[in-house]
């Protein structure tokens, strides 16, 4: 789960992690109010969406008098931002942080992950900040520089402060630096994190050193024990098909391209869309409807593919191990009736109760095309939506 930077830097502040002063906006006016409070020459307003680039996109204004806060606030709430994270079609902006000027002396990047190949968190930093790591990556790699944490004991503080040398934090601003990575990584321990990013963290004019964002990201199997984390989700920023599929406890990611897959298991939902990739078709989502599905559950799913506008066809790949093919073929048949399929549908059932399976789908009355194989299925799909 995502949230916004302010929401991000609310919790960092809990965790005396140092963050500008600042408080979100709503409308216009709460802009201008929040301005007034803070009462700083130089006020930033900054376009509160789930995705970044927003600096390079017009998002983050500098105002220095309340009459900029007005007229930058006017202008960001309302108006679809595109960045490179947001995909062509941008993202609405409907919250504002109304933030204290920064003087910024230099920026830095800061990032903790879990890193898969070890299966340890690392802390990552470089003194390449402000640009996009992946960028740094590609470009200087030498410049990213890593602390991988044994899990028994936690970042140590010496780690913390070799890491502060390594990206050239000034000397005598080390130990303020490594402090801060301690916190964050308190932050990131407790809070379930499986993202922390400070880009970029700042060292200003005074000698502070603070995070001018934050992005954390939460590992949602962990969410059932952060209600307070929960409660900074926003619908708004997340897909409507995505939503409506984790109400029912579908596996659900929607995708770019017109053939809709209705797949059980995670590996076959994966190799599925493979083999349409092969046949030289586009899935347009990734769908698992889990082990024990039941028809409701099967009928939700089948809903949700035909609701994307995208998809031209729809494939269903099913092996029925604890998942029953008659289940399937009865959610299929009552979500096709209940909507009406207008696409073409391919269905390749294999498994527990098959022959069922296949009778319901037959008798329906609905137009499918039958498969014998995955290869077979994927081949006929993707014909039928060119
Ligand atoms: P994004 O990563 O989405 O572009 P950031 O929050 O990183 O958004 O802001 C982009 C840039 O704007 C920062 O790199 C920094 O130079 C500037 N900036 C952001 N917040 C402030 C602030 N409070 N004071 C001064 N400059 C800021
Ligand atoms: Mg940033």
């Amino acid at each position: 789960m995502n949230i916004h930077e302010y929401q991000g830097k609310e919790i960092l502040r809990q965790f005396g992690v140092a963050v500008p002063r600042g408080k979100v906006a709503f409308t216009v006016d709460e802009a201008v109010e929040v301005a007034r409070e803070l009462g700083s020459p130089v006020v930033v307003v900054k376009a509160q969406i789930h995705a970044g680039g927003r600096g390079k996109a017009g998002g983050v204004k500098i105002a220095r008098n309340l009459d900029e806060v007005r007229k930058h606030a006017s202008e960001l709430l309302g108006k679809v931002l595109v960045t490179h994270q947001t995909g062509p079609e941008g993202k609405e902006v409907k919250r504002l942080l109304i933030e204290e000027g920064c003087d910024i002396r230099k920026e830095y990047y800061i990032g903790i992950v879990v890193d898969r190949a070890s299966g340890r968190v690392v802390v990552m930093g470089s003194e390449e900040g402000g640009t996009e790591i992946e960028e740094v990556a590609a470009r200087s790699p030498e410049k990213i520089i890593r602390e991988t944490v044994d899990p028994a004991v936690g970042l140590l503080p010496f780690q913390a402060r070799r890491l502060a040398y390594a990206i050239n934090i000034p000397k005598e601003l080390v130990n303020k630096a490594a402090d801060f990575l301690m916190g964050l990584y308190r932050v990131f321990v407790e809070k379930d994190c499986s993202l922390a990013e400070i880009n970029p963290l700042v060292v200003t004019g005074s000698g502070d050193v603070i995070a001018l964002d934050a992005k954390l990201n939460f590992d949602d199997n962990a969410l059932f024990r952060h209600p307070e984390i929960l409660e900074l989700r926003d619908l708004d920023e997340e897909d409507e098909k995505e939503i409506q599929a984790s109400k029912f406890g579908l596996s659900y990611i929607a995708l770019d391209g017109n053939i809709g897959c209705m797949v059980n298991g995670a590996g076959l939902a994966m190799a599925t869309m493979d083999i349409i990739k092969h046949y030289g078709g586009e899935p347009a989502n990734f769908l698992d409807v889990g082990g024990g599905a039941s028809k409701e559950k099967v009928t939700e799913a089948f809903k949700i593919i035909l609701a994307d506008p995208n998809v031209k066809g729809i494939f269903v790949n099913i092996f029925g191990g604890i998942m029953r093919c008659d289940v399937i073929a009865e959610g299929v048949v009552a979500a096709a009736r209940e909507i009406g399929l207008d696409r073409p549908l391919v269905v390749r059932l294999e498994g527990t109760n098959v022959e069922l399976g296949k009778k319901i789908l037959n008798e329906s009355g609905l137009k499918i095309v039958a498969a014998d194989s995955m290869a077979d299925g994927a081949q006929k799909i993707v014909s039928l939506v060119q």
